[in-house]
């Protein structure tokens, strides 16, 4: 008899190893079964913003594969818009509800996928019944934000909570459609997860387009009229708003993992080992944003919800099921992302992840440029990098400029990766020409200067 593997959540994660498993075990030896209470699977939450910029056209464009083609070249049975309500590990059953035809189900599983990703963080004064307000998570929550923005009356206001990579991105697209958009962040700056200088420069450059920001402000509040939201409310009074996006970050959605049991760790996501099981709970598996990692450079379990991260997981998993071997190693907080043309880009640890895991570091930073500076289109680029004392090794670097800095990260990711130190660094054999890079690549630049901070 087939043995069967549940898949809780079709996206990143879940479809990952879905199709890995189906590669190693046809129909005969596994039947694969998928949960989704969205109407979408395998999509690039990652491209939303694009999309309600309008730069991506459509979210079928954000598609990689829908239902049908896993129910047809995959032999999946993938039921959408059921919602996975409970899980008996004793009975090895998952219930399941079909939010559009009503009623429940009950399936039994020899292998469990639990891959339901993360979901947005919603403070108390959130919880409203008015129009206009939205998480952003899944690409359902896209299709929400862009049907709000459609509809009539068009919106004119924007107000984004929350200066994470998402609240930021979507405060781009918001800006790109025309929209006056405001985004309010209780911190001292938006994109804490750069350093203060690095994102005060982020922060500049999104004044200078045309985005208001206020920092240090904490919205305690909604105000709404005739079921529409009108404005947030702030220790300095409502501010304007006919649409609230909400980009406060978000947690590992591991509920229903906790409720069955699961071991949860102290990010809040599911543990899970590096074949990407569930630790003592055997034909148990979990990947994505609803699991934690190990940070390679601090030694610490990390939440890191990115997609990257999701696939990689995710296939590590379907591997593992599929009867094959593979391991998922931890991470080292590479991300990269953009305002308008600015881009920014981070790897390893911030100052203050470093100081946290009790490293004595220096950091310094550059100012150079991504081209030689006589190059047409040579433009700013600044370069940090933290290395620890006395050893050399890298820990962390961070870039913003205006063009070709973030891919410049993957550099500086590869090294901290393979444990460089900034002197080895200084004689890496970058590519050099004008239009690419100024005879001393930035990166290059800075890791002289790092190797002249520490001071042996
Ligand atoms: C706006 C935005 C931009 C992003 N940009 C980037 C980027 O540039 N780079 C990057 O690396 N990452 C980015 N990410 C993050 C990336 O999209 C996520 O890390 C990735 O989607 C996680 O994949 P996942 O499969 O773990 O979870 P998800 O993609 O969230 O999928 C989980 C799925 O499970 C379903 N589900 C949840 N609970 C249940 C249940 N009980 N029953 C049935 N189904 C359920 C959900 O409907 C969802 O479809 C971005 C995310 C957003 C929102």
């Amino acid at each position: 008899m087939a043995q069967r593997l549940i898949v809780i959540g079709g996206d990143a994660a879940g479809m990952s190893a879905a199709s890995q498993a189906r590669r190693r075990r046809d129909r005969a030896n596994l039947e694969i079964v998928v949960f989704e209470r969205g109407h979408f699977t395998s999509y690039s939450a990652c491209g939303i913003p694009y999309w309600i910029s309008g730069l991506v056209p459509n979210p079928e464009a954000l598609i990689a594969r829908d239902p049908e083609t896993f129910r047809t070249t995959f032999a999946m049975d993938v039921r959408m818009r059921h919602e996975v309500t409970a899980i008996d590990l004793e009975r090895r059953e998952v219930v399941a509800r079909d939010l559009d035809g009503g009623g429940e189900v009950r399936e039994r599983f020899d292998d469990l996928m639990y891959a339901t990703g993360a979901v947005p963080v919603k403070p108390p004064w959130a919880d409203t019944d008015a129009g206009g307000v939205f998480g952003m998570q899944t690409l359902d929550d896209g299709a929400a934000l862009r049907e709000w923005l459609d509809g009539d009356p068009k919106p004119r206001r924007a107000v984004v909570v929350g200066g994470g990579y998402i609240g930021v991105e979507i405060a781009e697209a918001l800006f790109e459609r025309g929209l006056s958009v405001t985004l309010v962040e209780a911190t001292e700056q938006p994109m804490a997860k750069v350093d203060g200088d690095m994102a005060e420069l982020v922060a500049d450059a999104m004044r200078g387009l045309g985005i208001t920001i206020r920092t240090g402000l904490r919205v305690t509040g909604l105000e709404q009229q005739n079921g529409r939201v009108s404005a947030v409310v702030t220790a300095e009074g409502p501010m304007p708003a006919d649409v609230v996006v909400l980009g406060l970050g978000v947690r590992p959605n591991a509920a229903l993992a906790e409720a069955a049991g699961f071991p949860i760790g102290p990010t809040g996501g599911i543990r899970v080992d590096r074949r990407m099981r569930v630790p003592g709970r055997p034909g148990i598996w979990a990947a994505g944003d609803c699991v934690e990692t190990l940070h390679r450079v601090s030694g610490m379990p990390v939440h890191v919800p990115l997609g990257t991260h999701a696939n990689k997981q995710g296939r590590t998993a379907g591997i593992n099921i599929g009867g094959g071997y593979a391991t998922f190693t931890g991470v080292i907080g590479t991300a990269v992302t953009k305002v308008c043309d600015l881009e920014v880009g981070r790897t390893g640890l911030r100052e203050q992840e470093a100081a946290e895991a009790g490293f004595e570091f220096v950091s310094v930073v550059v100012e150079s440029t991504n081209r030689a500076g006589y190059y047409p289109g040579a433009r700013p680029m600044t370069v940090k990098l933290i290395a620890e004392r006395p050893s050399g090794r890298l820990l962390g670097a961070q870039i913003v400029g205006w063009s070709e800095a973030a891919k410049r990260i993957d550099t500086l990711a590869v090294a901290l990766w393979n444990g460089m130190t900034v002197d080895d660094m200084t004689s890496l054999d970058l590519g050099y020409a004008p239009p690419y890079a100024p005879v001393w690549d930035p990166v290059l630049i800075a890791a002289r200067k790092a190797v002249d901070a520490l001071d042996r």
